[in-house]
């Protein structure tokens, strides 16, 4: 078992009370590290000591400039550790090594990014209305943020928070998912060789029941940025609100791929598997629903099936498996329950269902990739996030009945459109209530690009060049020009 601490003003620590728990590899179900388990004494030493890194000279005192040559510092560090990270990131969450090599590797580009942008935050000069005075403003960091991250891309999901907020000039405490901390930890050592200075960057590892709470409500957090279920969301917000902290929420979804008549069906079919069977499922722009236009339905299903079937499913680390584990115990448990309520509701397995059986699988949390027709619009399959390999598909007739299904969810994460028709995706593009539509392709995501959902999928936008706005606040300045100030007593 490795033993693994915490980072706390630049120390690393165990929890103060010296409470460990184990992590667990999702293909063997193994534990194999542990993690401090923090407890609210924690909590505080860590925004203590983020909040004296903001006011300290060492930090504050850096010019923008400087600041981004730190966080490209980071990115080249990033770029040497990536396959050894993505190997921790595979053994603590059973995501493929194929992709987790291919997020680390594509990482570092979102602090090249915003360590660019960093020295190009500028405030504006306003041609105030008013004679004798010059006025301005000024972008200023927020302070600290709390940065509270899901398991299934963990470190991506974490540097689309702190590149951003480290560029504004804010400090961090992190606290990553108890079900991924190993590689939040082995990450938190970049930033000390980058040289950022002690107390930028703190890493306190724990249950979200137990330390959670205690750090979204901490009177010295400025800003709680969020990524992970929309209940926990919720709470997160209500919490935030009671001290009107800002909030940043990245939150689930039940996305819709639309399939028209006019597709190139073969790309559909690939763009569909892509969507919902690619990290088995566990995202939050899953594809989890195919809108299939009723005269291209039954190819479309008997295409999909055949080719779903051909997955390899098995070992996360080997380099041919495309399809891994569940990543955690519990989630595996909501899955299954989810295929037994889609089947009580009336929808049909076309495929899967049930564990695999091949050797491979023996010990890990897995389950077959699964296909569901008969689906309709209002069964809970096709409203709820399952956050795994579970595809509901629902045939549709007109595109009107296909925006009306797309947007019929509380969420509003992403969606994806097949057509040959401009029109048609332009249209579209406008009408789904998504914070991404993807026309032709599914699952790109950039450092350039904006990210972040409509509805109860979230508040706010990760990436591209809005996103540092997110952790900033403008202050506007008055500057006396006239050489005397009147007297108040005399209406101007
Ligand atoms: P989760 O909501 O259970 O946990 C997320 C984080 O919140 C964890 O670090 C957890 O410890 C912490 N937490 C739990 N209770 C808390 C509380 N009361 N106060 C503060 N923090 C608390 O989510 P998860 O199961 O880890 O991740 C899966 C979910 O994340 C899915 O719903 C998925 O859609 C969502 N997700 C969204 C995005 C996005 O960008 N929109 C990306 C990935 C995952």
């Amino acid at each position: 078992m490795k033993p693994y601490q915490m980072l706390i003003g630049g120390q690393w620590v165990d929890a103060a009370g010296g409470a460990v728990f184990d992590t667990e590899n999702p293909f063997t179900g193994k534990a194999w590290a542990t993690i401090p388990r923090a407890g609210p004494e924690d909590v505080d030493r860590a925004v203590a000591a983020a909040r004296a890194a903001f006011r300290d000279p060492a930090w504050r005192g850096l010019s923008a400039s400087a600041r981004g040559a730190l966080l490209r510092r980071f990115a080249d560090l990033l770029t040497v550790h990536a396959d050894r990270l993505a190997e921790v990131e595979t053994r603590d969450n059973g995501k493929l090594i194929s992709e987790m090599r291919g997020q680390l590797r594509y990482m570092p580009q979102w602090y090249y990014y915003f360590g660019g942008l960093a020295d190009k935050v500028e405030g504006r000069v306003i041609p105030i209305d008013k004679p004798g005075v010059f006025n301005f403003t000024r972008e200023q960091p927020l302070g600290v943020v709390a940065a509270i991250t899901p398991w299934n891309s963990p470190l991506m999901l974490a540097t689309w928070k702190l590149a951003p907020a480290l560029a504004a000039g804010n400090t961090i405490v992190w606290k990553p998912s108890e079900f991924s901390s190993a590689s939040a930890l082995e990450f938190g050592r970049l930033f000390e060789e980058a040289g950022f200075p002690k107390g930028v960057v703190n890493i306190v590892t724990g249950f979200g029941s137990e330390i959670g709470e205690r750090l979204v409500s901490h009177p010295h957090v400025d800003k709680v940025a969020f990524t992970g279920g929309d209940r926990t969301g919720q709470a997160v917000y209500e919490l935030a609100a009671r001290s009107i902290k800002p909030v940043t929420l990245e939150l689930g979804g039940k996305s819709a791929n639309i399939v028209f008549e006019d597709a190139k069906l073969d790309d559909a079919v690939k763009g569909v598997v892509s969507g919902i069977f690619a990290a088995t499922g566990q995202t939050c722009i899953a594809g989890s629903r195919a809108l299939v236009h009723r005269s291209v339905h039954d190819r479309f299903v008997e295409e999909i099936v055949a080719f779903a079937r051909t997955a390899r499913i098995g070992d996360p680390s080997r380099e041919d498996t495309q399809v891994g584990p569940i990543t955690t115990k519990p989630q595996l448990a909501k899955v299954t329950d989810y295929i037994a309520i889609a089947q009580a509701e009336g929808a049909v397995l076309a495929l899967g269902g049930g564990r695999p059986t091949g050797e491979a699988c023996r010990e890990g949390w897995f389950v077959e990739p699964t296909i569901f027709t008969h689906v309709t619009p209002s069964m809970r399959i096709a409203q709820e996030e399952v956050f795994g390999p579970v595809l509901a598909i629902i045939p549709f007739d007109t595109d009107e009945e296909a925006i009306e299904i797309a947007n019929s969810t509380i969420y509003g994460l992403a969606a994806g459109v097949w057509t040959q028709s401009i029109t048609r995706a332009l249209t579209m593009s406008e009408r789904l209530d998504a914070g991404t539509v993807w026309v032709n392709t599914y699952r790109a995501v950039s450092y350039m690009s904006p990210f972040g959902g409509f509805k109860r999928s979230g508040i706010g936008r990760e990436s591209g060049l809005s996103a540092i706005r997110e952790y900033l606040q403008e202050k506007s300045v008055w500057i006396d020009t006239s050489g005397s100030v009147p007297n108040p007593f005399v209406q101007r």
